[in-house]
């Protein structure tokens, strides 16, 4: 079976982790700190705070940014769920908006028309790994005293006009969960340069103890556990710095796809570098052509399966998920671009380690299938 992805893990990442358990610090260690020193810097940031989950994360930004109900929150519908759900968790309400074909993220043009009174912020996500028009979404933010989140789970190392996804926002994560570009099993990083923030997240990771000062069963605010272990932490250390090599290889991996994929008729390829932007590679999308309906699109997922190709559908749009249409009453139609991409996104088989033959192989069944559906 060729799977969809798979994390690149060396002796350098075990060797760090059994250090770890040679010791008698598990959880709120020298690791943690010295991972968010490391990704701190690498995200051109004043802090990072380490937490259990990209997920956890935009939790507790949305805690600290003190998000409530009958506040709106604007972002796209194109995205993993996490970067909605987050919103509701504090009782907001996500505002949609279409995304812009090409780069599959947040139309930025659509934004204005969108802002009311109960606007607190913009959640925009790097989609793919491809940074969203942050410059834009900055200045339209200043202009109407706007939060902006920044979802960068899927793009580290990635960057926009010369500076890194993550450094954005009043506010950005990253996620490390094992399909992204680097792992730590589980865990997610909360990135700002905002002291109140960095303050905010790192007591209410932790039970919502003093930041500093705090005895053990002292709590003075809500709290979670949303805490980063010391074995994560040290895994996630020899993965960030193996960064631009996994970074490297994955893009290799996108070149040869592209090269391949962009010989097949009515198969688009997934958008390269291009004038100031240089994008960090999560999965490898191909987009069939208008020509394809959904279904047929399903049949190739399931036709690749049965030959040990392992596809996905990326992403189903979050305002047509069961949960979303039940509490808000949205239907098909609302957000067209973004639901025609869905329908016609195939995920394919994409890690830094996979093999020319196997892509060759992706590539080949992809072809007899599409001309079977
Ligand atoms: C992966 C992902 C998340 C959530 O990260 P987890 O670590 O899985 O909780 C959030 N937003 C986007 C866009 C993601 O791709």
């Amino acid at each position: 079976m060729i799977p969809l992805s798979s994390p690149d893990i060396t002796k350098k990442e075990q060797q760090a982790v059994l250090k770890v358990l040679q010791t008698s610090t598990l959880s709120l260690g020298p690791k943690l700190q010295e991972f968010e020193k490391r990704i701190a810097a690498f995200a051109e940031r004043k802090y990072a705070v380490g937490v259990s989950s990209g997920t956890a994360a935009l939790h507790l930004i949305a805690k600290a940014m003190g998000f409530q109900k009958g506040d709106e929150v604007i972002t796209t519908p194109f995205s993993f769920i996490a970067s909605s759900n987050c919103i509701l968790y504090e009782g907001a309400k996500p505002v949609f908006v279409d995304i812009d074909e090409e780069t599959l993220n947040i139309d930025v043009s659509q934004i204005e028309r969108k802002i009311t009174k109960k606007t607190k912020a913009i959640l925009a996500v790097d989609v793919f790994g491809y940074p969203a028009k942050w410059e834009e979404i900055l200045s339209l933010a200043k202009e109407y005293n706007l939060k902006v989140i920044e979802d960068s789970a899927e793009s580290i190392g990635a960057f926009y006009h010369g500076k890194p996804c993550g450094s954005f926002g009043d506010a950005a994560i990253y996620s490390f969960y094992p399909n992204k570009q680097m792992t730590t099993g589980e865990g997610g990083m909360v990135l700002t340069d905002d002291k109140r923030i960095a303050d905010a997240v790192n007591s209410m990771r932790n039970q919502g103890r003093k930041v500093k000062g705090s005895q053990w069963l002292e709590h003075v605010r809500l709290g979670y556990n949303y805490r980063l272990p010391e074995i994560e932490s040290a895994l996630g250390i020899v993965q960030l710095q193996r960064l631009s090599s996994l970074l490297q290889k994955r893009a290799r991996v996108a070149d040869v796809y592209t090269r391949m994929i962009g010989q097949i008729p009515g198969v688009f390829t997934s958008p390269h570098n291009t004038q100031g932007i240089k994008r960090s590679w999560f999965v490898y999308v191909a987009t069939l052509s208008q020509d394809y309906t959904r279904k047929q699109r399903d049949a190739v997922i399931a036709a690749m399966g049965k030959q040990g190709i392992q596809c996905s559908t990326y992403f189903q749009t979050i305002h047509l998920q069961p949960f979303y249409r039940k509490a808000f009453g949205y239907k098909p139609g609302l957000f067209p671009i973004a639901e025609s991409v869905s329908d016609r996104t195939i995920a394919l088989p994409f890690f830094g380690n996979i093999t020319e033959q196997q892509m060759q192989r992706v590539v080949k069944t992809l072809k007899r299938c599409l001309e079977k559906v």
